[in-house]
C-alpha cells in the first residue's frame, strides 16, 4: 500500500530561467494528483551578480507575485496556493536580502545555499567541480554557511540543507556534531527544515536531508515542510511515497504550513493519501510504471 502527502511547498516555474512550465501548469498537475495545498517558491532575484539562469531578475518579481495571486483567486476552494520564495543566503548582503523579502507579501521564505564561493554546486554547468573539490574543505565551509544563514533570521525554512552531498561526495566523517548544531539553531530561531525529494534525482541517491540530520532536527522539536523542488510540472509531488516512509520512520507527526510568514503545525493525517483513495493513486494503483509511462515518456 502506498501513502503520500498532498502538500508540496517547493515548486518552481518558468520565471527562473532553468525550470520549465507556466505556474498554472503546476497548479493543474497538483489538482490532477489530488493535492490540497501547494506553494510556489521560485528563486528570489540574486542580490549579488544577478543571473537570469539562476533566478528571475528583480523587475520580474512583481509579475511573479501578481501571477501567484491570480492563481490563488482562480483556484480558490479547489486548492490552497501559497506565495513562497526560495532565497539564497549571501553573507554580507543580509540587508539587501531583507528589504527585498519585505517588499512582497510572501507566505514563507525557503533559505538555501547553492554557492560555495564561485562554485555554484547545484548547477549542471559546475558539476565538473565535484571531481576536483575537496569534501574535507567544502563541507566544513558549507556547515558554517548554513549556521550563518539560520542565525541571520531572514528565512522560515531551511531548504535542501545538504544539496552539496552527492553519492560520492560526502563529509569525511559522520557530521553528528554539525547536525546537532544545525538542529539547535533551527529550534532557537523557530525555523522548519524541508524534506526535499529532489535528492533522489540529483545525484545524492536519497532524499534531502540525510536521515541523521532529519532525526536530529526532529529530536530538537524542529518542524518539517515537504517539497519536490519541481522544475517541471510533472515533478509536482514526485517520490512522495518515499518521503512518507522517511517521515514515518523518523516519527514525524506534523507538517508545518505557512501563511503571511506565520507557521502552523498540522497533523500529517490532514495531508495523507492512501492508495486508491485519491486520483493520484487511482492512477498509480494500475502500476507506477504505467503512470510514469504516461507522464514521463522520455524518462528511463
Ligand atoms: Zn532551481
Ligand atoms: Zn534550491
Amino acid at each position: 500500500m502506498y501513502h503520500l502527502f498532498m502538500i508540496d511547498y517547493h515548486l518552481h516555474g518558468n520565471f527562473c530561467g532553468h525550470a520549465e512550465g507556466e505556474l498554472e501548469e503546476y497548479v493543474l498537475e497538483a489538482l490532477g494528483k489530488g493535492f490540497v495545498e501547494i506553494g510556489f517558491s521560485d528563486h528570489l532575484p540574486k542580490v549579488v551578480n544577478p543571473d537570469p539562469y539562476h533566478a528571475m531578475l528583480e523587475e520580474r518579481l512583481p509579475e511573479y507575485v501578481a501571477l501567484v495571486g491570480h492563481l490563488q483567486r482562480k483556484y480558490a476552494g479547489k486548492i490552497t496556493i501559497r506565495l513562497g520564495i526560495e532565497a539564497d543566503f549571501f553573507p554580507g548582503f543580509e540587508d539587501r536580502t531583507r528589504s527585498l523579502l519585505a517588499s512582497m507579501p510572501f507566505d514563507y521564505v525557503l533559505g538555501s545555499v547553492h554557492f560555495l564561493g564561485d562554485w555554484h554546486f547545484t548547477s549542471k554547468a559546475h558539476r565538473d567541480r565535484y571531481e576536483t573539490e575537496d569534501p574535507g574543505v567544502a563541507f566544513p565551509r558549507h556547515f558554517e554557511l548554513l549556521g550563518s544563514m539560520i542565525e541571520s533570521g531572514l528565512f522560515d525554512v531551511l531548504a535542501h540543507p545538504d544539496a552539496l552531498r552527492k553519492e560520492r561526495f560526502v563529509p569525511p566523517l559522520p557530521p553528528e556534531r554539525e547536525y546537532a548544531g544545525i538542529a539547535a539553531l533551527l529550534a532557537a530561531r523557530g525555523m522548519a527544515i524541508e524534506v526535499n525529494t529532489a535528492g533522489l534525482r540529483r545525484g545524492a541517491g536519497s532524499i534531502y536531508p540525510d536521515p541523521a540530520l532529519l532525526a536530529a532536527c526532529h529530536g530538537a522539536g524542529v518542524p518539517v515542510t515537504l517539497g519536490s523542488d519541481a522544475h517541471a510540472p510533472v515533478d509536482v509531488g514526485r517520490d512522495f511515497t518515499l518521503a512518507f516512509q522517511l517521515l514515518e520512520r523518523t516519527g514525524v507527526t506534523e507538517i508545518a504550513t505557512y501563511e503571511g510568514r506565520r507557521m502552523t503545525r498540522r497533523p500529517i493525517g490532514e495531508f495523507r493519501q492512501v492508495a486508491g483513495s485519491g486520483r493520484f493513486y487511482d492512477m498509480l494503483s494500475g502500476g507506477e510504471a504505467l503512470w510514469r509511462k504516461q507522464h514521463e515518456p522520455n524518462r528511463p
